[in-house]
């Protein structure tokens, strides 16, 4: 491609486009194949679907559209604040968690400032880092997780940020409680520890991080969490981020004035409540991840025991797997942009949906 004749932010010859899950129109256009007929587990998406109390609550607001959403999400943050045992100005909402991100970068990150994060992070964390001219340091990942010792002394003076996804995507791993604990302790005042509970609800045992947002006693912490993923709004991009009120106004400046529109605001509000589908989704979820790892067993495929929603097998040449499996109806995620070329990520889907992924990756490995 020529250069641009505009010249651009040179911050963007670093940042690739991010390289989203293929949606299953598109998939169904190429390859001549029924979109009914597709199984998508490629991005970690609600396999029930979205909560049947937040359709609902969509169908109703649809009426109102015509109207500017609420700018502060009042009742929203209110069912939220009341849940988490926090006060509303604990809260900032988002166009999907991946806004709260950007709005960390927005307010912490340019020139001069680094930022720490681990081998293996969600991507999301080096675009934001790089779009706003901050240095990555990345440390090598122990066992495909976190090495969260590594990872404190990797700090410099000038690092003002550091990203932690528990559960990790794409590696499902999770750092053990006492251990995450200790590391966000051991974090100095003048680094905001993001850490993203994207897949929390998935846990059995958490590590509980609301009471010391809620007594004040870990100021520089920001837990970044989403509706997108157990809740199953993710076509309607609403997340949210919780940290003390001083992080959380600083982010307000940045936010625009209607990020969250009226039906994700809607929807999200009815899902929060939904303790049904959570249930149902959090079971499905643990058989699937059961039924893929046993597959890969039985296929002799080394996988990544996974705490969360979706699952990292090795299967030599992924790309090559991942277009025959494409070309049967299922979509996977091939992991070469993270490094990971010789693995795919599969999340997890309903019982048929796993049985037929499996099937497909067993014609498309000749086994
Ligand atoms: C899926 C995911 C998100 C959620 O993104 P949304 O913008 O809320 O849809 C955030 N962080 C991680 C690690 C994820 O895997």
């Amino acid at each position: 491609m020529n250069p641009s004749p505009i010249p651009l932010n040179p911050q963007l010859e670093q940042i690739p486009v991010y390289q989203p899950g293929r949606p299953i129109e598109e998939v169904a256009r190429i390859h001549g194949l029924a979109p009914e007929s597709i199984v998508k587990l490629a991005s970690n998406e609600n396999p029930l679907g979205p909560s049947p109390r937040a359709l609902q609550a969509l169908q109703a607001a649809c009426a109102t559209v015509h109207l500017y959403p609420d700018g502060h999400a009042f009742a929203l943050k209110a069912r939220l604040a009341e849940k988490l045992g926090l006060t509303p100005e604990h809260l900032i909402l988002g166009n999907g968690s991946n806004e709260v991100l950007e709005l960390v970068g927005h307010a912490l990150l340019r020139p001069g400032v680094d930022v720490v994060v681990s081998q293996y992070c969600f991507a999301v964390y080096p675009l934001v880092t790089r779009l706003f001219g901050a240095r990555l340091i990345t440390v090598p990942a122990r066992n495909f997780a976190h090495d969260l010792a590594a990872m404190r002394a990797a700090f410099t003076p000038q690092t003002r940020v550091v990203f932690i996804a528990n559960p990790n995507n794409p590696t499902g791993t999770c750092a053990p409680p006492q251990e995450l604990r200790q590391f966000v302790e051991s974090v100095p005042p003048d680094v905001l520890i993001v850490l993203d509970e994207a897949y929390i609800e998935f846990l059995d045992h958490p590590a509980d991080f609301l009471p010391a947002i809620r007594e004040g006693r870990s100021p520089n912490l920001l837990l970044v969490r989403t509706f997108s993923k157990i809740y199953g709004l993710a076509g309607l991009r609403v997340g949210y981020g919780i940290g003390h009120p001083q992080v959380v106004a600083a982010l307000e400046k940045t936010r625009e004035p209607f990020n969250v529109n009226r039906l994700a605001q809607a929807a999200a509000l009815a899902a929060l409540d939904d303790h049904d589908h959570v249930e149902q989704t959090r079971a499905i979820n643990k058989a699937g991840l059961r039924q893929l790892a046993t597959g890969f067993e039985s296929l002799g495929l080394p996988y990544i025991p996974s705490e969360a929603n979706f699952i990292l097998v090795r299967v030599g040449n992924a790309h090559a797997v991942f277009e025959s499996m494409l070309r049967q109806g299922v979509i996977v995620r091939p992991m070469d942009g993270y490094d990971l070329p010789e693995w795919i990520r599969i999340s997890v889907g309903r019982p048929e949906e796993n049985e037929r992924c499996l099937r497909a990756l067993q014609l498309a490995l000749n086994r």
